[in-house]
C-alpha cells in the first residue's frame, strides 16, 4: 500500500478546518474544492481522513469518494494554511490516495484516465503525434546538438500555447543564450504524478523521467530551463525529493524557470528592455511555482523591468494565491469546473481595472483565457515570456 508511506501522520489530523477558512485567507475560504461543492469531505482534511479510512480498512471506494478525491486542482492552499505537524504531507497524502484509488482499479473521473495511454504512445497527454512536437520551432532558429543549457519546452507549449515557445527561443537566441533542446523530449510526467497514475499499462512515471534525464544528459546539458510551472515542480521536486524514491530519478542539474534566468540577464545587462508597453497588469502567481517551489519574486521583478507596465497585485496573492483550475487532472476530468475557477481569478483581476492578466505558465494561460474568452472578459492574457519579447522589439 502506497499510504504505508505515511502511516506514522495519517492519525494527525486534527479536523480543524485550517485548510480551508483560516490562516493568511482569515476572512474566505482558501479551499478551492470546499468552495465549489461545499461539502467538508472535499476539503484537504476531509480527504486525509478517507485515505486513512481506506488505509484503516474501513472503507472501500466507491464512485462518490472517488469524485471527492480527484476533484482537486493540487493547489496546496490547504498544505501552507495546515499548521498541525503533518502540514508538510498534505499534497504526497493526496496524491498516494490518488495512487491506492488506482491500485484498485477505479474508473478516474473525464479524461484523466486517458492520461496513460496518451503519454505511453504519444508522450504527451494531448494525444498529438510525438513526429510533430518541434512543429513549433521557427524555421530561422538553427540549436545546436549540445549544450549545456535545455530549455525543456513542455507539451501545453509545444502543441497547445506555442506562441509561448516561440517566444522564449526568441527570446533566448536575441540573448545569446547557448542553448537547445531535446529532440526527443518526453511529457514530463506531471499528469501521472499528479492523478496517481504511476504505473500504467502503456508507460510508468519512472519510464518517463528516467528518459527525460537520459536525453539530457545525452546532450550535455546541466541545466534545465522551463518555461511551465508544472515541468518545473517536476524537474525541480518531484524527480528529487518528493518522488525520487519511486522515479529513481535522482540528478543533479540545475533547474531554472525561465523567468529566473530572464531576471539574472536583465540584471547583467545580457537583455534590454528598450519598449514601452503601456498597460496596468496583475500577475496570476501558477499553484506549481509558488505555493509548490516558493518562487514568487522572479516573474515580478521580470515584469517590473519593462517600461511603461504598472504592476498591481491582487487580493490573494503570493502563498495566498487562488488557483487557475487547471492542474491536478482538473482540466482534463472536470473542465467546466476548471473554467469556472479560472473565471473567479479572472473576475478578481478586473476589480483592479488592469488592462492584462499576466502569469509564467502556459497551461494557467489557457485556463485563464478559456475563462476570459468564455466570459466576454476585456482583459488580456499575457505570459511574462510575450512581455519580454514584445519589450526587446522581436
Ligand atoms: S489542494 Fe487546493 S483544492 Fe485540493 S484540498 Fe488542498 S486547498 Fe483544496
Ligand atoms: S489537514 Fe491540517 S488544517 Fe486541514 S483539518 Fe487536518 S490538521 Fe487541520
Amino acid at each position: 500500500m502506497v499510504l504505508e508511506r505515511f502511516k506514522d501522520v495519517l492519525h494527525r489530523c486534527y479536523k480543524c478546518g485550517h485548510c480551508r477558512t483560516t490562516g493568511p485567507a482569515m476572512f474566505y475560504t482558501n479551499c478551492p474544492s470546499y468552495d465549489k461543492f461545499k461539502f467538508e469531505t472535499y476539503t484537504a482534511g476531509g480527504k486525509i481522513n478517507l485515505a486513512k479510512a481506506v488505509f484503516d480498512k474501513k472503507l472501500d471506494w466507491s464512485d462518490r469518494m472517488i469524485d471527492i478525491l480527484f476533484a482537486c486542482p493540487t493547489c496546496g492552499n490547504c498544505e501552507t494554511n495546515c499548521v498541525y505537524p503533518l502540514h508538510e504531507n498534505v499534497l504526497g497524502i493526496i496524491e498516494a490516495a490518488r495512487a491506492e484509488a488506482v491500485d484498485a482499479g477505479v474508473t478516474l473521473p473525464g479524461n484523466q484516465r486517458t492520461f496513460g495511454e496518451h503519454l505511453g504512445k504519444e508522450h504527451n497527454p494531448y494525444i498529438e503525434p510525438h513526429s510533430k512536437r518541434l512543429d513549433w520551432l521557427p524555421k530561422d532558429i538553427n540549436l545546436p546538438n549540445e549544450s549545456e543549457t535545455v530549455y525543456f519546452v513542455g507539451c501545453t507549449s509545444a502543441y497547445r500555447q506555442k506562441m509561448l515557445a516561440q517566444d522564449t527561443v526568441k527570446v533566448f537566441n536575441k540573448a545569446g543564450v547557448d542553448f537547445t533542446i531535446m529532440k526527443d523530449e518526453w511529457c514530463c510526467s506531471s499528469p501521472l504524478l499528479r492523478t496517481g497514475q504511476w504505473e500504467t499499462d502503456y508507460v510508468s512515471a519512472p519510464q518517463i523521467a528516467q528518459h527525460n534525464i537520459e536525453e539530457a544528459k545525452k546532450i550535455g546539458a546541466n541545466k534545465i530551463v522551463t518555461t511551465c510551472a508544472g515541468c518545473y515542480r517536476t524537474w525541480k521536486k518531484d524527480y528529487l525529493e518528493s518522488y525520487g524514491w519511486l522515479l529513481n530519478s535522482k540528478h543533479e542539474f540545475e533547474v531554472l524557470h525561465t523567468t529566473e534566468l530572464l531576471e539574472t540577464m536583465i540584471k547583467n545587462g545580457e537583455i534590454e528592455l528598450p519598449n514601452e508597453i503601456n498597460m496596468r497588469v496583475t500577475y496570476h502567481d501558477p499553484c506549481h511555482l509558488g505555493r509548490h517551489v516558493g518562487l514568487y519574486d522572479s516573474p515580478r521583478n521580470v515584469i517590473r523591468e519593462i517600461p511603461g507596465i504598472e504592476l498591481v497585485e491582487m487580493r490573494r496573492t503570493r502563498e495566498n494565491s487562488w488557483c487557475c483550475g487547471s492542474g491536478g487532472g482538473v482540466k482534463a476530468g472536470f473542465s467546466d469546473w476548471a473554467v469556472e475557477l479560472a473565471y473567479d481569478r479572472v473576475r478578481e483581476a478586473e476589480k483592479l481595472e488592469v488592462d492584462a492578466l499576466v502569469s509564467a505558465c502556459p497551461f494557467c494561460w489557457r485556463n485563464l483565457d478559456d475563462a476570459i474568452k468564455q466570459n466576454n472578459s476585456k482583459l488580456k492574457m499575457y505570459d511574462v515570456i510575450q512581455l519580454v519579447r514584445q519589450s526587446m522589439g522581436i
